[in-house]
């Protein structure tokens, strides 16, 4: 197989004229698309629903952006049905061919990158470069975990015994939920879709109800990249409604999940009752949320720090499960790095995603919109506004990019996910002091430390306790292949998406020894 090896898909430079006028056209094909109906995708075959959800622009309400089928648990049932009756075969064709579906999705997909793109913007309200992002982890994970499991399916190494020959294969599982987030809606679904599929299972696909009509769009490439009928089964519907049903289920062989706390313990807890007729105990992949912290160290490029901790909370509106939460700051410095904060928060631009330029599109939903105003004025009681802290203009959800100083390590807005554009700052008395906060929550996701003190780093790469732990840049932006993704405690199950062990939680190691 003429597969050479890996690179992640480069980002989009939108300054060049070029490059612009292609995204321009991408949005303008897409809004001409905009307001379609989407069917469920069930054994190949489409099928429409009498009741329909309608996905929404969240920069602009009235605009829709499709209306789509709602499945009910009879529907999720078929799906099931049709997993199981097309894991019968799909496992037994060669990893290689497998792969080859998912190396074809991502040149169709790199092919239409910026269509892609286009839909993230109108859906998910991602501003152009975060939209760009979000498709090119998509690419690069169909690409990644194609050529693992080709890796994978080759000859293991065992230690030798005279007179046996010993193998060991990594065999598929069964039938999947796939259950992804709405706010990395093409890279997350189609990764855990992908990684699924590739490694011989099939899947019953429930994608978030704030962005269903980006997952059929990846559906309807999968198809056209010559994926079996019923190997990916495309079922929106509510998670109270079907996902239940579908965790539940005696024949759900595993559950692969990406978002919340709290549907992450409760799929957990659901998976671990046997139910008659179950033969396995079903595996759960659960990725959830954060509340990620940059420890400011003293005598640091103040203007540095400053940059790296606005890029990580506000970058997507702070909705990203990596977003800087909680900007912890050596007290000799708080004043310095702090004002440098606001500075640069005060020039972040908020507006509708499409447009050229945007620093902040809007946030996903009403009820997200909402929450985070709540959790605003609970910050303002908590602590020192300093920006923000109110909704901003515009017909759609958009809320300032808010940063609310002096808050105490325990308070709530230090302590639970608000998934928005809010900033906590935290005084630390000095640098054990800052690692005991950054540690001091539920989460550990991801993390970061500016620091120029070998020392004070080598003791933060020892006790930060976080998966994914960055020093003096950033905290998002996780790439495939280069920074596998994951976290600890209340962060989830730490399964290190786009890594060399990720493809290993949806098989099972069958070792067969004969005897010479
Ligand atoms: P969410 O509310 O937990 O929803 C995630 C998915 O679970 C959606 O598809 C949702 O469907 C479904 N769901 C809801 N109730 C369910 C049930 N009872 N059974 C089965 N499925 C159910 O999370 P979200 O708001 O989409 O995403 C944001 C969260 O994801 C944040 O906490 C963020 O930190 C986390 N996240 C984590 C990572 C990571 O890698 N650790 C990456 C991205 C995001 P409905 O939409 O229909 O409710």
């Amino acid at each position: 197989m003429g597969v050479n090896v890996f690179k992640n898909e480069p980002f989009s430079d939108f300054s060049q004229p070029e490059r612009k006028q292609q995204m321009e056209a991408a949005l303008e094909l897409v809004a001409s698309q905009l307001g379609r109906d989407y069917d469920l995708f069930i054994d190949g075959k489409r099928i429409s629903t009498e009741g329909k959800s309608v996905s929404i622009n969240p920069s602009n309400k009235d605009q829709v952006i499709g209306r789509v089928a709602k499945a009910d648990q009879s529907q999720a049932e078929d799906a099931m049905q049709a997993a199981l009756s097309a894991f019968a075969w799909w496992k037994n064709v060669p990893a290689k061919e497998r792969a080859r579906v998912l190396l074809r999705a991502s040149a169709i997909m790199r092919r239409r990158k910026d269509e892609f793109s286009a839909w993230l913007v109108y859906e998910a309200g991602k501003n152009w470069g975060e939209a760009d992002a979000d498709t090119a982890e998509a690419i690069d994970f169909l690409e990644f975990y194609a050529r693992e499991m080709v890796r994978l399916s080759e000859d293991q190494n065992l230690t030798r015994l005279e007179g046996e020959d010993n193998e060991l294969s990594y065999i598929p599982l069964g039938v999947g939920i796939v259950i992804p987030p709405w706010n990395f809606p093409l890279a997350i679904m189609a990764g855990m879709t992908a990684a699924a599929i590739v490694a011989g299972n099939t899947v019953v696909l429930k994608p978030a109800t704030p962005t269903p009509v980006i997952a059929a769009k990846f559906v309807e490439l999968l198809e056209e990249a010559g994926l079996p009928a019923g190997v990916v089964n495309y079922v929106p519907g509510s998670g109270a409604v079907i996902g239940d049903y579908l965790v539940d289920h005696p024949k759900t062989r595993f559950i692969s999940f990406t978002g919340s706390k709290e549907v992450g313990i409760r799929i957990y807890e659901r998976a671990a009752k046997v139910h008659p007729g179950q033969i396995w105990l079903k595996r759960v992949i659960a990725e959830m949320g954060g509340k990620d912290a940059l420890v400011v160290d003293k005598g640091v490029d103040v203007k540095e720090a400053a940059q790296a901790i606005v890029t990580s909370a506000f970058g997507f509106s702070g909705q990203k499960c990596s977003a800087c939460s909680r900007a912890i700051l050596h007290e000799e410095i708080y004043d310095d790095v702090l004002a440098e904060v606001v500075e640069l928060t005060k020039k972040l631009t908020v507006g509708q995603a499409h447009e050229y330029g945007v620093s902040l599109g809007p946030v996903v939903d009403e009820s997200a919109y909402n929450n985070i105003l709540n959790y605003i004025e609970i910050g303002k009681g908590e602590g020192r506004l300093m920006v923000g802290g109110e909704k901003a203009e515009g017909n759609g959800f958009f809320i300032q990019p808010t940063v609310i100083a002096d808050i105490d390590r325990n308070a709530r807005i230090a302590q639970e996910e608000i998934f928005g554009p809010v900033l906590a700052v935290i005084k630390a008395k000095d640098f054990d002091d800052a690692l005991a906060i950054a540690n001091g929550t539920e989460f550990g996701l991801t993390g970061g430390v500016f620091s120029n003190d070998r020392f004070n780093l080598a003791k933060a790469r020892e006790q930060f306790h976080v998966g994914n732990l960055y020093f003096n840049r950033k905290i998002t932006g996780a790439l495939v292949g280069v920074q596998p993704f994951g976290g600890f405690n209340m962060s989830g199950t730490d399964s290190k998406a786009g890594g060399y062990d990720y493809l290993l939680q949806f098989t099972q190691a069958k070792l067969v020894v004969e005897r010479y």
